[in-house]
């Protein structure tokens, strides 16, 4: 019989293809959504590529309330795996940032764990999507610390909070330090092991087209921006700084410690690389068909200098010692992808 896993918030980008991954591996999914409105075209979609597929949501409005998934593993004995996505990763949510961010992340992970421990002895695995957010260090450390599946992010919630990205930072590494904290404070301790998936900026295509408008999930929608600068800017393009990966391995890195037992109990950091404004515009006058011509150039000669000064050091060698040489999908198809579905629905 297949296991079944539960996957919150599955109605987001990520989600999305983390359940294409675990339909498509013979995996039975529980997903949550906040509406039926959210969850029925989804199975409808679902239903079409996996006709076997086995797919079917419960309805959790707010995973911040208290006591938000109890009923959920109460009702659904045969869960033994849980995937904890949902969390808020938009701007321009009209709350306090403690209400938009810290709360929902802080509590959706702890009522999730929570749940599981009364309700739940048969979970085995929890994965939680963390991020990078969760390990970045801050100033001159931005670029020049080596960030590694065992760094840190040090933000301090009443010090270092002023806008809404420092918001969603603080959110993910509180919710992951309460996570790591729950295992340890737990007595007796938990049946399930605990991995986190740490991704830094998630690029590459939604799972069906059906969910491509003209605005993109937030950070696709960064590269949407990168369009928008000036044509006829040539000057060396720095604003942004950072690192990349695509979804489909993110997907895939929150399904492989289900069967995986080496992986099970990491922090999986996974990138495929820097990633600026300037190497975005590059790949897009290089690779994106519909882009050419018609986007800035900037000044490709600075490319290097511009990652060297504006990006984030790392080393992956723990994943490498557990996977092995795994090859990242490079951020050029994850742009490549992103734009051919976004002007195959959106005209030029
Ligand atoms: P989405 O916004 O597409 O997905 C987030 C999901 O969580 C949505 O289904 C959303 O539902 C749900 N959700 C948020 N808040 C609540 C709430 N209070 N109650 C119930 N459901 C809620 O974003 P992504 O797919 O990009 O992000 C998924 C996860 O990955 C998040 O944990 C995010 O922090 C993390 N992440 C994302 C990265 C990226 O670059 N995309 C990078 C690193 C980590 P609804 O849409 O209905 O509000």
């Amino acid at each position: 019989m297949s296991q079944t896993v539960l996957v919150t918030g599955a109605t987001g980008f990520i989600a999305q293809h983390v359940v294409n991954e675990l339909l498509k591996n013979g995996y039975t999914v529980i997903g949550t959504a906040r509406s039926e409105t959210k969850s029925q075209p989804l199975i409808k979609l679902f239903k079409e590529k996996y006709p076997n597929g086995n797919l079917s949501f419960v309805i959790v409005e707010d995973i911040s309330t208290e006591s938000a998934f109890d009923d959920v593993l109460i009702n659904n004995k045969s869960i033994t795996n849980v995937i904890h996505t949902a969390s808020p990763f938009s701007y321009g949510i009209d709350k306090s940032l403690e209400d938009a961010y810290l709360n929902p992340a802080v509590n959706g992970t702890l009522n999730i764990l929570n749940a599981i421990y009364k309700y739940a002895p048969q979970v085995k695995n929890v994965i939680i999507t963390s991020s990078f957010a969760a390990l970045k260090q801050y100033g001159n450390e931005y670029t020049t610390h080596i960030h590694t599946n065992e760094s840190w992010n040090p933000i301090n919630w009443e010090n270092d909070v002023k806008t809404e990205n420092d918001g969603y930072s603080a959110s993910k590494t509180y919710a992951e330090k309460a996570a790591r904290n729950f295992m340890i404070q737990q007595d007796p301790k938990p049946n399930f092991k605990l991995t986190t998936v740490n991704p830094p900026y998630v690029f590459g295509p939604q799972c069906f087209d059906d969910y491509v408008s003209n605005k993109l999930n937030t950070s696709n929608e960064v590269l949407n921006n990168i369009t928008k600068i000036d044509p006829s800017n040539n000057e060396p393009q720095v604003v942004f700084g950072a690192l990349a990966i695509d979804v489909r391995d993110v997907a895939k890195f929150h399904v492989l410690p289900l069967s995986n037992e080496n992986l099970q109990s990491e922090r999986i950091f996974l990138t495929s690389g820097p990633v600026t404004a300037q190497n975005v515009l590059n790949i897009m006058n290089e690779s994106c068909d519909p882009l050419k011509g018609k986007i800035a150039i900037g000044d490709p000669s600075k490319t290097n200098e511009i990652i060297e000064k504006n990006c984030p050091k790392y080393d992956l060698s723990n994943l490498k010692s557990i996977v092995g040489d795994y090859e990242f999908i490079n951020l050029e198809k994850s742009i490549v992808d992103v734009f051919d579905q976004y002007y195959k629905v959106n005209s030029v």
